[in-house]
């Protein structure tokens, strides 16, 4: 086994009551690594977690630093895995200090109390995890925000190489929740293995280096976030249709889940730009028409949302002119399209053309959420053939475009 390998799990299998909860599972973990284990409800990430600290009792082989941990006794797995998990019930009003404390347990002997060092490295973990002021409460009356951030505390309190972490936010405000994912993952970077089920998977996303896919028991998939959050994986894992896409204002990964029906409906051509046919297309994308637009240029908001769901597009580069070629294969589209619409864009010299083009339109739907005038940044040139247009059309608002699709 490599010097990194922390923890290698073989033909990993749990069952309750006859029933398989887990199934054949092989794990290999090194050192440093910040995993995310993600999957719907019931796919078995708690029980998994369980498995990895020794308290499910699992059949098959779970290797730590290279020990077997069915030879360990409950406080040496203690001393190398700690887990926190959601349903640590504690009825017992004991102090907030002293819950903290009892992550000490496993490096204490037998009957020592807890020494001056140990009180020094709980209130460390505390002040960190913003609970130092609850000292002296008792835990049976904080708030199960300030319980999850208490049990935070006690788990890092451990001290351990390898951290579980069971769904270590749900009931945090956003702030405390980016705090306590923060510091996972400055734990990782200092060398302690995280591994931590998460709910959401934009933070699982951003956080964790590595990602393992669980449903029904087993592994789906592993790989770094953007191998493992794809379309086809959030389809069979969760059942949805997911456009997966990198949020151009963050820069992080982003989810669509798409409402999209089976129906298919008819074709449609977008004609828009500045951000102004997005909306449009979203709306037709979800009622399952055909979508294709142009001509958009590389850059614009819209053209990126016509590529992330996958809409035909006819592009053109920046700042230039639409050239005779683009132009006819921008006609070719308005021509095998049921429907053309303008959207509510601004008109600007390079445009124009597309408003030509949409003089072939077969049937041609105009948005007018603003005046034309006030969008207008060709001197009433765009002017004259948009009401030409808007003669032959249908006008309407992107309010009321229902009615007509
Ligand atoms: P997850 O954490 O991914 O939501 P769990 O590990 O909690 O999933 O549960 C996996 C499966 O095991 C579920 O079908 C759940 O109903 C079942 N399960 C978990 N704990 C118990 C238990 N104590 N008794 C019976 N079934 C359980
Ligand atoms: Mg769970």
């Amino acid at each position: 086994m490599g010097e990194r390998m922390v923890l290698e799990i073989k033909g990993l299998s749990f069952s309750i009551d006859e029933r398989k909860i887990l199934k054949n599972i092989d794990l290999k973990v090194e050192k440093g690594e910040f995993i995310g284990l993600i999957g719907p409800n019931g796919a078995g990430k708690s029980t998994l977690l369980k498995c990895i600290n020794g308290i499910n009792k699992a059949e098959g082989s779970i290797k730590v630093k290279g020990c077997e941990i069915s030879k360990l006794d409950g406080r040496k797995i203690a001393r190398e895995i700690s887990l926190m998990h959601q349903d640590t019930l504690i009825t017992f009003p004991f102090q907030v200090i002293d819950v903290v404390l009892m992550g000490r347990y496993p490096h204490n002997g037998r009957l020592k109390g807890e020494s001056l060092e140990d009180y020094e490295i709980a209130r460390r973990y505390m002040k960190l995890t913003e609970t130092l002021e609850l000292s002296e409460r008792k835990i049976t009356n904080v708030s199960g925000g300030e319980r999850q951030r208490v049990l935070f505390a006690k788990t890092l309190t451990q001290e351990t190489g390898i951290i579980l972490l069971d769904e270590p936010t749900a009931s945090l405000d956003i702030a405390y929740q980016e705090q306590i994912f923060d510091y996972a993952r400055e734990l990782s970077g200092n060398g302690k293995t995280v591994i931590a089920a998460v709910h959401d998977l934009k933070i699982a996303a951003r956080y964790c280096n590595r990602l393992i896919l669980m449903k029904d028991g087993i592994i789906l998939a592993d790989g770094k976030p953007a191998e493992v959050l794809t379309a086809e994986n959030l389809k069979s894992a969760y059942g949805v249709n997911a456009i997966i896409y990198r949020n151009s204002i963050t820069g992080q990964m982003d989810f669509y889940i798409s409402k999209r029906n089976g129906e298919k409906k008819g074709t449609v051509h977008v004609i828009g730009g500045g951000g102004s046919a997005s909306g449009v297309m979203r709306y037709l994308f979800e009622r399952g028409y055909t979508i294709s637009s142009g001509v958009l240029w590389s850059g614009d908001s819209d053209l990126r949302f016509a590529e992330v769901f996958g809409i035909k597009c006819i592009k053109c580069d920046p700042f230039c002119e639409i050239s005779e070629e683009i132009y006819q294969s921008n006609v070719a589209l308005i021509k095998e399209s049921e429907f053309t619409i303008i959207s509510n864009m601004p008109f600007g010299n390079s445009n124009i053309k597309n408003l030509e083009a949409a003089l072939n339109a077969k049937r041609l739907v105009i948005i007018e959420d603003e005046p034309p005038e006030i969008r207008d940044y060709t001197e009433g040139k765009a002017l004259t053939l948009y009401n030409e247009l808007k003669s032959k059309a249908i006008v309407t608002t992107s309010a009321r475009l229902h009615e007509i699709l």
